[in-house]
């Protein structure tokens, strides 16, 4: 090799070096594929300040919303991999999608793991004008307005999207769908009224439960959340075994160098071990995983775990795309 060849080698691989050692050097995207004010957002939020202090960098929410949060995941993957552009997503985004949308991009090789996020169980809840007062009374009401009778969802394959078909196949109801770009939206409409119901994450619904604003029936949990222990598991309330916890995640564009996926997990860390950050989180509902679950490989092998699982079972629903 020539020399000089080699001098350049050498100087473009201490400038990778150097430009890790200093990651990062200007504000971080992360792209939460859902509306603004939501659960998503939440999450995405408050981590994003926690990290800040951390790593000395702003961490900007890119709200891209639309079709199931696939277009948002769609911006991540395409974006420069150097760790200034994240994608954060969950069950839905992340698993559901890829056995939904025809995607011109692959969730598993297409993104590289970095940390799993805080999970939590759904609620579901209707506008408050609604007559029934328990979740045995919900379902006969909504079985006497079959195909009328509207949940809200974040889009199709959304966490809300599939927590409302997993209860039509365990009730034989049928509901129609009224996609949103996020539970936010879908939450304002059923406190005004506009629909009947939403099974929502827990974590966006928790306020407008607490000041009385729309009624809450069952969570989707072997036991009671401890912020609202009010709320009877769905076993409790008459429809045994039907769990579903959405799990949150953060990844990056494949190709993302090492040393930013583990500053960026390490800030997660920090952030998740702060009493201010986790007593936000848990007031929310939300549980925060255990510390050998937060690496990118764990993030890694549970991604892969849950689309095995997964996608037989959303691609036997069938469901459309938006
Ligand atoms: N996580 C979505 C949001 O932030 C809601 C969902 O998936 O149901 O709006």
């Amino acid at each position: 090799m020539k020399s000089s060849l080699l001098a350049a080698l050498l100087i473009t691989a201490g400038a990778a070096d150097a430009a890790a050692q200093t990651y990062p050097t200007k504000p971080v995207t992360i792209v939460v594929p859902f509306a603004a004010g939501g659960p998503s957002d939440a999450i995405a939020r408050i981590l994003g300040d926690r990290m800040k202090a951390t790593l000395g960098q702003p961490f900007l929410i890119e709200n891209v919303t639309g079709a199931g949060g696939s277009i948002g995941v769609g911006r991540a993957v395409r974006a420069a991999p150097d760790g200034y552009t994240i994608s954060f997503g969950h069950l839905g985004t992340h698993v559901a999608n890829q056995a939904i949308y025809p995607l011109p991009y692959d969730m598993l090789t297409d993104l590289d793991p970095v940390v799993l996020l805080p999970s939590n169980p759904m609620v579901v809840v209707s506008r408050n004008s609604l007559p029934a007062k328990s979740l045995q009374e919900l379902i006969a009401w909504l079985k006497t307005n079959p195909d009328k009778a509207s949940a809200g969802t974040a889009g199709a394959g959304s966490g809300s999207h599939i927590a409302g078909v997993y209860m039509q196949n365990l009730t034989g109801l049928r509901l129609q769908f009224v996609p949103y770009r996020g539970t936010a939206p879908a939450l304002t409409d059923l406190v005004a009224g506009q629909i009947d119901i939403i099974v929502d994450q827990a974590s966006n619904s928790m306020q407008q439960i607490r000041s009385g604003s729309i009624r809450a029936y069952a969570i989707t949990d072997r036991k009671r959340l401890a912020v609202a222990p009010d709320i009877p598991t769905v076993d409790e309330a008459g429809l045994p075994g039907f769990y579903m916890t959405l799990w949150n995640g953060l990844w990056v564009p494949k190709g993302t160098p090492k040393e930013a996926i583990t500053k960026l997990d390490a800030a997660v860390v920090e952030a998740l071990a702060d009493p201010a950050v986790k007593k936000r989180l848990v007031d929310l509902g939300l549980e925060i995983p255990e510390r050998d679950q937060l690496t990118p490989e764990a993030l890694g092998a549970w991604h892969k775990a849950e689309a095995a699982k997964w996608w037989p079972i959303i691609k036997a629903a069938n469901i459309r795309p938006e």
